[in-house]
Formats: structure tokens, C-alpha cells, sequence
């Protein structure tokens, strides 16, 4: 088969491998569809993205879907022919976080395109089947690719608590900013306002739903009408960490979705002042389900992000194409054409 292999930092090639076998709790899926993710972009300029470091070839693409072709002999519940989206990380389901329900916590998780496990930027890849969720033909494969930066939208307003009535300010209108935008309208918030400097983006969000729309070089997020009560950081900006959580309402809650670095100035004495909640997420857990059925009942628009299709032999250019183009929102390589 073949696979588009990061070798080191700018350097992509595409190899010829052998195609996996599944184990006996696995399935192989020909991939229909990946996302591309910041963090692949980060692999690729940097070759590295903090403690974790490409040492040896490493193939990208952790947002996949595409069609069973073979089954272990011991997975119950799926077929050869049936499509799915892959969850990309398999964790140990043993120690005591996995027992605890919080998966996306196991210190032994083996995560698609994480040094140093291969992603989905390849013909085929072996999936655990607990971890291919079958998706309703209403859902493309481009969709039940971003069925998992949707995820992190959803797990994210999952933790702040969003509901009916909430007022949602999110900072960063990049692709997980734009889902959790309609997320938390789907989880019935009524005011979403988005934050960004790019104003395409702006002008989707608008589309999709934000009630308003800030452009931080000219307008401050404290002249927002009313205190939002919840704070989705999804640009990893330090000054907007801040200034996001200097906005919110009293007992408000704000969630660090965003990679804003190690160490970042927060505003301690209002997060005392007005009872704040701030919270990091790390991925997700249990959140395919909900997912896919808001996808597939038409809450969320998980195409309207897609703004550009490559092969395999393109993954070089794909990467490049949110540099290249302020348009670009979300790009999709299809390994098998
Ligand atoms: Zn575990």
C-alpha cells in the first residue's frame, strides 16, 4: 500500500509498505477521508511538538474515515463494506483512569500520528474495533472524518457545562472554534458570540450561528453586551486566554481547548472575584456517540468546513494550503484517490 511518511521536519515522501493485518480485536479500513489538524502542520514545519519528537519516519492524520475491508477473528458487530469513522486513539482500557470512564486520560494511550505511532495519511490502517464507529450513510466521508475535531467541540462544551440559555463567547475560529460554535448551539445556547482576526472565518461563524463577531484589534471582548458564562478558548493566544477570561460572568466557566504553551499569564484576580472555573481538556472520551447522531440529524455541518481535497501525493501542498490561502478553513487528503 501506500503511505505518505514523515521523515523528518519539510521532508515528506510517499512509501510503498506492506498492508497490515488486522489483529483479532482489530478491523482494516481503506481510508475514504482525513482531515488535516494544526498538529500535523506542527510535525511538519517543526518535527516535533513538545516532548514528543519524530525520531524515526512517522505517517500523519489522526481525523479518518473510510470502509471496513477485513475483520479479526474475534470482533463481533462489524463487517467488511460497512463505513466508519476511526477513533485515533486506543488506550490501554486497564489502568485506573480507563476504569474511571476517562480514557482520553490513560498515561499508556497510543494515538494516530503521535510519535511514535503511525496516523492515517495511508491506504489502509488497522483500527481497534471498539474505536471504528459506523456512521449512517448521511454522513460523507469528509464528515465522518471530522466527526473528531467535532469531537473536541463536543467534549469541550460537554465540560463547561453548556446548556439552553447559555451565553457562549469562543476565541479562535479555526476549525474547532467553528465546531464548537455549533456545538454549543445544538446544546441549546442561545448567544455564541466568536473572536478571530481573520474575517472569512468570521464570516462563517456567522453563517453557522454567532450571534456576533469580534475582531480583537479593533473591539474588546468586555464591551460584549452581556458577560458570556461560558469561555471556549480555542486559539491558544495567550492575550485571548486572558482577555476571554476576563469577560465572563460571575461563576462563569472556561475551558483551555487551544495550545497556548506551557506557561501563560491568566487574570488570578478576577478568577477569584467572580468564582471562575477555568479547566484544561485533553482530547475526549465517550464522545463519538453524540457526534455522529448530531451530524446525522443535521445540527451540525461538518462539510460546510471542507475548503480543499488532495491525494496522497499532495499531502506536502495540503499542509501548506492554510499558509498559502486565508480562505482555507479545513483540507482533506483521500489516500486512496
Ligand atoms: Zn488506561
Amino acid at each position: 500500500m501506500r503511505v505518505s511518511v514523515l521523515r523528518a521536519a519539510r521532508d515528506l515522501a510517499v512509501e510503498d509498505r506492506p498492508r497490515p493485518e488486522p489483529g483479532a480485536h482489530e478491523v482494516l479500513v481503506r481510508v475514504g477521508s482525513v482531515g488535516i489538524c494544526g498538529s500535523d502542520v506542527h510535525y511538519y514545519d517543526h518535527g516535533r511538538i513538545g516532548r514528543f519528537v519524530v525520531e524515526d519516519p512517522l505517517v500523519l492524520g489522526h481525523e479518518a474515515s473510510g470502509t471496513i475491508e477485513e475483520v479479526g477473528s474475534a470482533v463481533e458487530g462489524l463487517r467488511p463494506g460497512q463505513r466508519v469513522s476511526v477513533e485515533p486513539g486506543v488506550p490501554d482500557l486497564t489502568c485506573s483512569q480507563c476504569l474511571a470512564g476517562r480514557y482520553n486520560l490513560c498515561p499508556n494511550m497510543r494515538f494516530f500520528a503521535t510519535p511514535p505511532v503511525d496516523g492515517a495519511f495511508s491506504e489502509y490502517v488497522v483500527v481497534h474495533s471498539a474505536f471504528a464507529h459506523p456512521v449512517p450513510d448521511e454522513i460523507g466521508d469528509d464528515a465522518a472524518a471530522l466527526l473528531e475535531p467535532l469531537s473536541v467541540g463536543v467534549w469541550a462544551n460537554q465540560k463547561a457545562g453548556t446548556t439552553a440559555g447559555s451565553r457562549v463567547l469562543i476565541t479562535g475560529a479555526g476549525p474547532v472554534g467553528l465546531v464548537s460554535l455549533q456545538t454549543a448551539l445544538a446544546f441549546g445556547a442561545v448567544e455564541v458570540t466568536v473572536s478571530d482576526i481573520n474575517p472569512s472565518r468570521l464570516a462563517l461563524a456567522r453563517d453557522l450561528g454567532a450571534i456576533a463577531t469580534v475582531d480583537p484589534r479593533s473591539a474588546s471582548l468586555d464591551d460584549l453586551s452581556k458577560a458570556p458564562d461560558v469561555l471556549l478558548e480555542c486559539s491558544g493566544f495567550p492575550p485571548a486566554i486572558a482577555d476571554g477570561i476576563r469577560a465572563l460572568d460571575g461563576a462563569g466557566r472556561a475551558v483551555l481547548v487551544g495550545m497556548g504553551g506551557d506557561e501563560v499569564p491568566l487574570p488570578l484576580a478576577r478568577i477569584q472575584e467572580r468564582e471562575l472555573t477555568v479547566t484544561g481538556t485533553f482530547r475526549y472520551a465517550n464522545t463519538w456517540p453524540t457526534a455522529i447522531s448530531l451530524v446525522a440529524a443535521g445540527r451540525v455541518d461538518l462539510d460546510r468546513l471542507v475548503t480543499g481535497h488532495y491525494g496522497l501525493d499532495q499531502v506536502e501542498d495540503a499542509l501548506q494550503a492554510g499558509r498559502r490561502d486565508e480562505h482555507s478553513v479545513k483540507v482533506m487528503v483521500h489516500p486512496n484517490g
